[in-house]
C-alpha cells in the first residue's frame, strides 16, 4: 500500500485550512460590512431559468481541481461569489421572511459543528454535543415554565411539528406496534402555519384529520369556537404561539383551559414567537404555554440563530420519546428509552444530526440571555413604528395592529401584487405577501435589530414610486 497520494493529502492539510479559512472569514466580514451599509440589493433577482443555467455552466471536476486550491479557483473568491448572489439577510432592508440575519457568533459555532461532526444520536458520537444540547433543552423548558419537561433539538419547526404531533398520537391512540383504523384529527386555526396540516396528511388522517377553526378578527383562535368544532375524532389542538402570516398570538390559556377539560392534548406551535419568552415585556403574550402538553420553538427567527435550529419540547419529559417509539438494537442499548437519556437520536426523526445546541450554548456564552430580550424588544418596538408610519400615511393601510414583528399593509388603489413582484426584480427591498380574509396584503417580517426607522419610510418611499412607474 503507497502512502497517502499528494491530492488526498493536501485536501486534509490543516494549514490549508487555516489559510482557506483566513481568507474565507475575511470575505464574509467584508460582505456582512457591505450589507450593513446598505449597499448593494438585498435581493440580486435573475429570472429562475437564468440563475439555473448560469449556475450549470459553472466548470467543476477535474477541470477546476487542476489549477490547485490557492489558483484563481480558490475557496474564498467561490464563496464570496455565492455571497453576492445570495439574498442580503443582514441587509437592514431585508424585511420579508421570518428568518433571522445569522448571529456572527452563531454562525463560527456551527463551523465546528461542520468540521467536528458530531452527530448527537448517539452520546458516543457526541459527546459534547449530547450535554450541551440537553442544557440548551433544559434552559428553553425553564423559559416555558416547563419544571419536568424535556426535549430535543430537530431540523424546523416543519419537522418539530410533526415530532410533537407523532408524541401526541402516541399518548392519546397508542399506534405505533398496531397502527389504527380510528380517524383521528386535531383541531387547528385557518392561520395556521401549512406545515400542522402536511403533518396530519404524513400521518395518514387525510383531509378529515385536520379541523380548522376560523380566526377572530384579531387573527386568534378562540376556545368557544374551538370547542363547537370538538368531535369523536378529535385527540388534540394546535394553538399558534405567534402566527406566520400576522404574528398575532392565540389565547393559550382559555385553549388550555378548554384542553384540559376535555382531554385533549395541547401543541403550542411557536416557531415564530416563541423567541419571546425571553423578553420580560413580551412574554406575557404567552401566557398559559406552560400548560401545553408540547411546544416547537424556532431558534432561527426570533433567536437570530443560523438555521435550523429547532426545539421541541414536552411537558412531560417522558413525551420525548413518544414520537419514535423505536427500537434499534445496533445504536440504542435497548430497554426503556429513559434509560439510555443521552441517546437523543431517540427523540428525533434524524438519526445523525448536526450539533445544533453549540450555536445556540455559545451565543449564550458571548452575548448573554438579556442580549435576546433586548432583540426581541428593539425588533416589536420597530414593527410598530413601521404600522404607525403605514397609518399615518394616508396612501398605505394596514390589515391589524401588529402583536410580533410582522406587519401587513398595501398600497390603497395599487396592485399590490404586481407591486411586490416589481420589488422582487428591482431588489432594493425585500418584501413578501400574503392572503388575508380573502384578500391579498404585502407583509414585512422586521428579523434584522440595524434596521432604523429611515428604512420604513425608504421602503414606502421605493413602493410608491415603483408604483408610479
Ligand atoms: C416558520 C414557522 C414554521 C415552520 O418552521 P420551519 O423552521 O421553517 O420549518 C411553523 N410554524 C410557524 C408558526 C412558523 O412561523
Amino acid at each position: 500500500m503507497s502512502s497517502v497520494p499528494p491530492a488526498i493529502a493536501d485536501a486534509y492539510d490543516a494549514e490549508r485550512f487555516r489559510r482557506e479559512g483566513h481568507a474565507l472569514v475575511d470575505v464574509l466580514a467584508d460582505a456582512l460590512a457591505r450589507m450593513h451599509r446598505r449597499e448593494g440589493r438585498v435581493l440580486p433577482w435573475r429570472e429562475p431559468a437564468e440563475a439555473r443555467d448560469a449556475w450549470a455552466a459553472e466548470g467543476w471536476g477535474a477541470e477546476a481541481r487542476a489549477e490547485g486550491g490557492d489558483g484563481p479557483r480558490a475557496l474564498a473568491d467561490d464563496m464570496a461569489r455565492v455571497v453576492a448572489a445570495s439574498t442580503a439577510l443582514h441587509s437592514p432592508r431585508y424585511l420579508g421572511h421570518q428568518v433571522a440575519p445569522a448571529l456572527p457568533t452563531a454562525a463560527l459555532a456551527e463551523l465546528v459543528s461542520a468540521l467536528c461532526n458530531q452527530g448527537t444520536g448517539v452520546f458516543e458520537m457526541g459527546p459534547a454535543a449530547a450535554p450541551i444540547e440537553l442544557a440548551v433543552i433544559q434552559w428553553m423548558c425553564a423559559r416555558a415554565g416547563y419544571a419536568g419537561g424535556g426535549g430535543a433539538l430537530t431540523s424546523g419547526g416543519s419537522l418539530g411539528n410533526l415530532t410533537a404531533l407523532l408524541a401526541m398520537r402516541q399518548v392519546k391512540a397508542a399506534v405505533w406496534e398496531r397502527g389504527t383504523e380510528r380517524q383521528l384529527a386535531v383541531i387547528t386555526s385557518s392561520d395556521a402555519h401549512y406545515s400542522v396540516a402536511r403533518a396530519v396528511r404524513v400521518m395518514g388522517w387525510g383531509d378529515a384529520g385536520v379541523i380548522t377553526v376560523p380566526v377572530d378578527r384579531e387573527h386568534r383562535l378562540r376556545a368557544a369556537d374551538v370547542e363547537k368544532a370538538i368531535d369523536e375524532r378529535v385527540i388534540g389542538i394546535v394553538a399558534a404561539g405567534g402566527s406566520t402570516a400576522t404574528g398575532a398570538f392565540d389565547p393559550l390559556d382559555e385553549i388550555a383551559d378548554l384542553a384540559e377539560r376535555r382531554g385533549l392534548w395541547l401543541h403550542v406551535d411557536a416557531a415564530h414567537g416563541g423567541g419571546a419568552l425571553l423578553s420580560a415585556q413580551h412574554r406575557s403574550k404567552l401566557s398559559g404555554i406552560a400548560r401545553a402538553d408540547s411546544i416547537v420553538w424556532d431558534a432561527h427567527k426570533l433567536m437570530m440563530m443560523p438555521a435550523l435550529v429547532t426545539a421541541v419540547l414536552f411537558k412531560d419529559e417522558a413525551h420525548a420519546y413518544e414520537a419514535f417509539a423505536q427500537q434499534a438494537s445496533y445504536l440504542f442499548a435497548g430497554g426503556a428509552p429513559r434509560d439510555t437519556w443521552w441517546d437523543l437520536g431517540q427523540r428525533t426523526l434524524e438519526c445523525t444530526k448536526r450539533m445544533m445546541s453549540i450555536e445556540l450554548w455559545a451565543a449564550l456564552r458571548q452575548h448573554g440571555e438579556v442580549w435576546f430580550g433586548n432583540v426581541v424588544d428593539r425588533l416589536f418596538e420597530l414593527t410598530r413604528v413601521l404600522a404607525d408610519k403605514i397609518v399615518s400615511s394616508g396612501d398605505f393601510e394596514l390589515a391589524l395592529p401588529p402583536e410580533a414583528n410582522i406587519v401587513c399593509y398595501r398600497l390603497r388603489g395599487a396592485d399590490n401584487r404586481a407591486l411586490r413582484e416589481a420589488c422582487v426584480r428591482d431588489g432594493r427591498f425585500y418584501i413578501v405577501g400574503t392572503q388575508l380574509d380573502g384578500s391579498y396584503w404585502l407583509r414585512s417580517t422586521v428579523m434584522n435589530p440595524l434596521t432604523e426607522p429611515a428604512d420604513f419610510d425608504a421602503l414606502l418611499e421605493h413602493l410608491r414610486s415603483l408604483c408610479r412607474k
